[in-house]
Parts: C-alpha cells; structure tokens; sequence
C-alpha cells in the first residue's frame, strides 16, 4: 500500500481557521510559487524528451512520449509529475489544453507498472468522452506496463464492463453515475485502492455528481494518494479538496481565468438572424481545416446542422441527445477529416481530445465565462495556434463584456457589412 510522504515543510501554522479550512489556505497560499522544478533539484527543460526523464519517469515512459511527438513537458507536468511521483496530493489548476491528462496518468503508469494485480487506481471523470480520452492516454503511454485499463461510463451495454471488472483491472476510468451501478453489484473492489483522480472536478461539479462523488470516495482507504484537476476553483471544488486531499500542492498554470495564449479571439457583431448566413460564410472563405462550432442548446446544435447541410456544408452534431455509438462515430469522422464541423453544446465538448483544430465558433455567446474558456480551450490546444470567433447579437453584447473582464482584455471585433448590426459592442 502506497503511503503518503513526510508533508514538506512549507505549511503555515492554522491560525482562527479550523485544521480543515487551513489546509486549504495553506494550498491556497502555495498558489503562484507551485514548486518550480529547479528548485526540486531538476535540470531544466532541455528541448528533448530527455526532459521527461529528468522529471524521474521511467525510460519506458520517456520513449512513449517521444512516440507520442512531444519534445518537452507542458507547465503542469513539468510541476505535477514529479510531485506525484513522489505521492503527494495535488490539486491541478489547468484547463483543458494544456497536457494535464498526461501530467497525471504517466506517474500513475510510473508507480502501479510490474506492482501486483488488483484495482489500485481510479480516476473519476465528468463525461464518457473524458473517459475514453483518459483511458487511451493510458494505452498510449503504457503499452509496454501490461496494466489494465477499463473505461467505465453509461450509455453503452453492461455486460462487458461486469466482464471485465470481474476478470480484474489495475486502472478504472469511470464516469460516477456506472460506476456506482457496478460498486452496487459488487463487480468492483475499491478497498485497495492506492491512487484517486477527481479530473475536471469543477465540471463534475456543475453536473450535479457531489453524491456520487462522495458515495465512491467514502468506500476507499484513506490511505491514498489523491489528485484533484479542476480548471476553476470555486467554493465547491475547494469543499471537496478540502474534504479528500490531505495536504495537497497546489499547481496552477497561468492565471485561473487565463484562456490559451496560442488562440485568436474575433468577436463578429451580427444579428441572431444572421448567424447561419455568417457561419457558411466564414465557413467558405477561411481556409476552415476542422472547425467546432458551439451553440447553447441541442435543438439549436441540430438547427445549425440542417442549416449547413442545405448550405452543402458536411456537419454532425454532438450532444447528450446523441446514443454513444452516434458520438463515437462523430468524432471518428471529424478526426479523419471526413467532416469538417461538429456542432456540439458544453455539455458534449468537455471531453473532446480532437487534437488540430482550427478554428472554434460560439454561435451562441456562452452564459459563463468560463464556459468560454473552456470552449476556446479546444483550439490551440498545447500550444498550436488556432482562432477563436463568438457571434455576438444585440442581446448577447452584456455576456461578451462579462467574458471580457474575467479574460481582462477586450476581445477584437470584426465587423463583416452585410452582417454587422451596426454597432462596435
Ligand atoms: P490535455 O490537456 O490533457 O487535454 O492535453 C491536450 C493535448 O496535448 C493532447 O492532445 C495531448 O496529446 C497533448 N500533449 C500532452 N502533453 C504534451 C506535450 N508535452 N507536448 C505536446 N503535446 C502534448
């Protein structure tokens, strides 16, 4: 059983704060200096993926992400993969975008390769899509560990997860609603389970897992290591660090609200009216590889669809409505580049992991800041460039600044004639 390390000793005594709240304070204040890697007595990154190694990973981990393309850790791995290692809690501020699948699942492959057979890591994630994305970085990087890996999410038969959580499993990547249907059943064991990930815990939030949440975590040995993801920190999220990490660091890349720098914001003034008659335009006369186009509600993604569709643009839609064999089949095709546009709603965008999109489209202005930055975070996604457009209509001007505050910059605004409403936001 994996034991936690020695705290280190940066923690401020509690003063009126409780233990538990002081912890977190305690993090909180670590913010901004997140154990740089130097002072972790590491070289600095070199260029090559030589860097990994000097993170302490296995070589065997070092040549799957050669493989993998990458020549140099991310910021959050650079600060997180060495703190895991070593199996210290920590709480991740990133969003999506900027490596943290992998700043999380290559210490993971690290400590459980060639260790005994049974389930000892479990990572919690919002959506199927984050699931199965999860799950193939695990194949990725960890062909060569012999670890088994099960992605277990709703929406698809469940016979072959019980199959399979029967046989054994070293990894589960579970969404919280099957997973509990498989605890339930008894088909899982969690008792000897030595690594939890909360990933994209703000999400799981929003979506309403608190109770599942706390139903898993509840069957687990205390006696683990804990790693929280979040892109956002609110109350609810630091309830739960506080709650089940014990003494985590705290690593933050960029700011909390910072979208990815590698992106171009446009804002195009147009009417609601207007907006399918902007997208086929845009659509046609920007060289438009892969472009994701987000709107508010699922019949709103299926109108763009036929829209485009009768504009002879090939589209799908993806959203909650979608059956997964529907989404995978989506995603399939727009990978391939057999389909240029998804249309997708927030809900069915978290997870994506389509890796060279060019161009993301808010066709509606989204309610939360947040969710911009989310959205956005699927292009440029580590550190490829790639434009950002909002069409904002009259209505919409007030969410447009609420975004530009939290980004604290003003987005440009592209006036196209013919679709302007006339007025510079
Ligand atoms: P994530 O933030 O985990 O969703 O990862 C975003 C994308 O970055 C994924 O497509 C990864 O394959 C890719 N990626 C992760 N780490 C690196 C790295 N060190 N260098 C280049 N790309 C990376």
């Amino acid at each position: 059983m994996i034991k936690r390390s020695a705290p280190r000793g940066k923690g401020r005594a509690p003063s009126r704060k409780t233990q538990d709240e002081a912890k977190v304070h305690e993090a909180a204040a670590e913010l901004p200096m997140a154990v740089p890697a130097e002072s972790e007595g590491l070289p600095a990154p070199v260029g090559d993926a030589s860097a990994f190694a000097a993170l302490g990973l296995l070589p065997e981990l070092v040549s799957a992400v050669s493989a993998a393309g990458y020549t140099a850790p991310t910021p959050i791995q650079t600060e997180a993969i060495p703190l895991c290692l070593r199996g210290r809690d920590v709480m991740g501020l990133a969003q999506t975008g900027t490596g943290k699948t992998a700043a999380f699942t290559l210490p993971i492959i690290h400590r459980l390769h060639a260790g005994p057979r049974r389930t000892r890591a479990l990572i919690l994630t919002p959506t199927r899509e984050l699931c199965q994305q999860v799950e193939g970085s695990f194949r990725k990087y960890g062909q060569f560990s012999g670890l088994d890996v099960i992605p277990v999410f709703g929406g698809v038969s469940y016979e072959p997860q019980e199959q399979a959580l029967r046989n054994g499993v070293d990894v589960i990547v579970a969404t919280p609603g099957r997973l509990i249907d498989h605890m339930e059943k008894r088909n899982v064991a969690l008792d000897e389970l030595e690594i939890l990930v909360l990933d994209e815990a703000d999400r799981m939030l929003d979506m309403g897992f608190a109770p599942q949440i706390n139903r898993i975590v509840s069957g687990i040995s205390p006696y683990r290591q804990t790693l929280l993801f979040s892109a956002t920190m609110p109350p609810e999220v630091e309830a739960l660090a506080r709650k089940y990490l014990r003494r985590p660091i705290v690593v933050q890349v960029g700011r909390r609200s910072q979208a990815a720098h590698t992106v171009r914001h446009a804002v195009y003034p147009v009417p609601g009216s207007r907006k399918t008659a902007l997208l086929v335009s845009l659509l046609s006369s920007h060289a438009m590889e892969s472009t994701l186009v987000f709107t508010r509600t699922k019949h709103g993604a299926d109108r763009v669809v036929r829209a485009l569709h009768e504009a002879g643009v090939e589209a799908t839609a993806m959203h909650a409505d979608k059956t997964q064999a529907q989404r995978n089949a989506a995603l399939e095709a727009f990978r391939r580049g057999d389909i240029k546009v998804l249309v997708a709603t927030d809900i069915a965008q978290r997870g994506l992991d389509i890796s060279g999109i060019s161009h993301v489209i808010n066709y509606d202005v989204p309610g939360q800041a947040e969710d911009y930055i989310h959205r956005i975070g699927r292009t440029g996604r580590a550190a490829q460039s790639g434009d950002a457009f909002t069409f904002m209509a009259p209505d919409e001007i007030a969410m447009v600044r609420t975004i530009e505050r939290v980004l604290g910059q003003p987005i440009e605004r592209i006036s196209i004639p013919g679709f302007d409403f006339g007025t510079s936001g």
